[in-house]
């Protein structure tokens, strides 16, 4: 059952007028495709996959940006962006070892917002929504509204960053960091650059790549105008996922000094293969983004049809490190509840 998180649309509507910078992409946020029917009318797709869609909808609602959805081939039920954001009949099916919360992460929450989990670093639940619903997201069924924070619960969870004093990262995550507004993110960077004993500030975000627009010059000051070392991970799956719009927001990124990496989810049916991945290689890194880790994916109930086996996996990291240079294969990782760090496959 997925609980009721504030929209978009509606967090935006709270704060105060945006600045002219800021007004497309939060313009682009309350205009999200959200009705599947609207979806396969605009891609002119088959109506029989309708109903389905429509189902599968119900439980983990569609969200797709527009500027993404212009990069879909139209007429193509199999397009690699469609598949990610398209919801299905297969969601529906029932599979042994999928679950609600494949990574433990309700035992890892000791404050609403914070999920602590590995040394030196923990997560920031900064906002419950995405700007998209990534059909095989680990989170899909994360009890957003019991960490979406009150003024007092952000106290609360800064708190326990200051009290933690062998924390050097927090990784602002969500949902997505980048839905709240740069006047919010500078304020919290703000507090985070005063506790002492941290010294980076990493984003996990999929926004540059789904609505670059959002990459505003407010964000770049934000980001990289406070005494912590701005990282910020990407998470992009496919190499038709960066046009020219998304290359010149990353490129703006990097030129103000952000370390750029991107993890990718493995996923059956859109970057199974080593063309897609390599091509998804050489793309990020001409954008100045390194490609960091190739996940498998997280057993979250209502994903299994995108999982690749093991062994399937390892065949096409062997054959990324034979067509790319070592820097640009990506490290094939899992990760297992409980363990300290991401285990390498
Ligand atoms: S952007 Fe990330 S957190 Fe958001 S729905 Fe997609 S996979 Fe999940």
């Amino acid at each position: 059952m997925i609980q009721h998180v504030p929209a978009a649309s509606e967090i935006v509507a709270r704060e105060e007028a945006p600045a002219a910078s800021g007004r497309r992409w939060q313009e682009e946020m309350t205009d999200l495709v959200t009705d599947p029917a609207e979806l396969v009318k605009l891609l002119g797709l088959d109506p029989e996959q309708l109903p389905a869609a429509l189902r599968a909808a119900d439980g983990f609602a569609l969200r797709v940006p527009r500027p993404y959805l212009r990069r879909m081939r139209p007429g193509d039920p199999r397009d690699p962006l469609l598949l990610q954001v398209l919801p299905g009949a297969p969601e529906l099916e029932p599979a042994a070892g999928f679950t609600s919360d494949p990574l433990a992460e309700a035992q890892a929450n000791p404050v609403p917002g914070v999920v602590h989990k590995y040394r030196g670093r923990l997560l920031l639940i900064a906002a419950g929504q995405c700007a998209i619903n990534c059909r095989y997201c680990f989170r899909r069924e994360f009890p957003y509204s019991d960490n979406h924070l009150t003024r007092s619960q952000w106290q609360g969870a800064l708190d326990y960053i200051r009290a933690q004093d062998e924390l050097r990262e927090v990784i602002l995550s969500g949902g997505d960091p980048l839905v709240l507004n740069d006047r919010q993110l500078a304020r919290l960077v703000e507090e985070l650059a005063a506790v002492p004993h941290l010294d980076k500030l990493r984003l996990h975000t999929r926004l540059p790549v789904v609505a670059p627009s959002r990459v505003t010059d407010e964000l770049v000051t934000w980001l990289t105008g406070s005494r912590l070392r701005p990282v910020l991970v990407l998470h992009c799956n496919h190499a038709r996922e960066i046009d020219d719009e998304v290359r010149a927001a990353l490129r703006k990124l990097r030129a103000a000094g952000v370390t750029l990496l991107n993890q990718a989810v493995l996923l059956r049916g859109v970057n199974d293969s080593v063309a897609a991945l390599s091509a998804l290689g050489e793309a990020l890194f001409a954008s100045g983004v390194l490609p960091y880790y190739l996940h498998q994916l997280d057993r979250v109930r209502g994903a299994a049809h995108f999982e690749v086996d093991d062994g399937t996996a390892r065949d096409l990291v062997r054959g990324l490190r034979e067509s790319l240079p070592g820097y640009l294969v990506p490290r094939l990782v899992r990760e297992i509840p409980g363990e300290r760090s991401k285990t390498p496959i």
